[in-house]
């Protein structure tokens, strides 16, 4: 159902980036991909989701800690499909440390990939999507935008910042056919999980399998990890004519998390 629409998502040659990027194709969408990634194995990525989807996939290595490289993503967008219909602001990165000794360049770096990088990606996307009459922004916040854990102050702070980001946008296009929701997943097996491991491991005094059971399912009542093509058909879903309503929101999926 997304034939001849285009979607653009940060962050999306690996993890749940990559999951959103593979559901939106099989409903037909093109894509434009992004990440930090060795050029051969970006093309390798692209022409292979080109191929299992039948969908144009373009590639862009722009860093989401620099707005121009970021306006340049979405003008590569823009000039290849017209506008974006569909934008995921996925990107992010993690660093685990008490906040007194919390490295400034982490901090800078988090803030920028994890929050800043949705304000320049929306503020360029959005004219286009207006003129069309029809857009889906789609935010990946986390179980962190509505609760804290110990030595994650920059991720925290950032994932409670896109869920006001969120609402804001969500207000200011809501008579424009667009609407702006995030999804906030608990913990899911990503790279970006399983490298936190040894910080937590060291911060905490831990083994690799009590982080696993007692830091991170500890927090997930349903003990298992949310699965990244989970995360995926929620995103698919709100492009759907049937979630036009639902704006504002940041969704969670958490196996339960923030309810306790
Ligand atoms: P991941 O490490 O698998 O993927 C991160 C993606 O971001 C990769 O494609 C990477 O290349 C890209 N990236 C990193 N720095 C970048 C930069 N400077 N410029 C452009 N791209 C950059 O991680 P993931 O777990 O799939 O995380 C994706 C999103 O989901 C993040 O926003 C993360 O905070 C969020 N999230 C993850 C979990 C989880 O448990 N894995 C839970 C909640 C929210």
């Amino acid at each position: 159902f997304l034939k001849d629409r285009a979607a653009a998502i940060t962050g999306s040659t690996s993890g749940i980036g990559l999951a959103y990027a593979r559901a939106l194709a099989k409903e037909g969408a093109h894509l434009v991909i992004n990440g930090i990634l060795p050029a051969d194995e970006a093309e390798t990525l692209r022409s292979e989701l080109a191929n299992e989807f039948g969908v144009k996939v373009l590639f862009s290595a722009a860093d989401m800690t620099k707005p121009e490289e970021i306006a340049g993503f979405i003008a590569q967008a823009e000039a290849e499909f017209g506008a974006v219909d569909i934008l995921v602001n996925n990107a992010g990165i993690q660093h685990v440390a008490p906040v007194d000794e919390f490295p400034l360049a982490k901090w800078d770096q988090i803030i920028a990939i994890n929050l800043s990088s949705a304000f320049h990606t929306t503020r360029a996307a959005l004219p286009k999507m207006k003129a069309k009459g029809w857009g889906r922004i789609i935010n990946t916040a986390s179980a962190h935008a509505f609760v804290a854990s110990p030595y994650k102050s920059a991720y925290v702070a950032a994932k409670h910042g896109i869920a006001g980001f969120t609402k804001t946008v969500a207000l200011e296009v809501a008579t424009k056919g667009i609407t702006v929701n995030a999804i906030a997943p608990g913990y899911v097996w990503t790279p970006l999980v399983e490298k936190q491991i040894p910080d937590t491991m060291k911060a905490r005094g831990l083994t690799k399998e009590q982080v696993i059971n007692d830091v991170l399912l500890t927090a997930q009542p349903t003990k298992e990890f949310v699965t990244v093509e989970q995360v995926a058909a929620l995103a698919v879903f709100l492009c759907t004519d049937a979630a036009k309503s639902i704006t504002g929101t940041t969704l969670p999926m958490d196996g339960g998390w923030t309810a306790a």
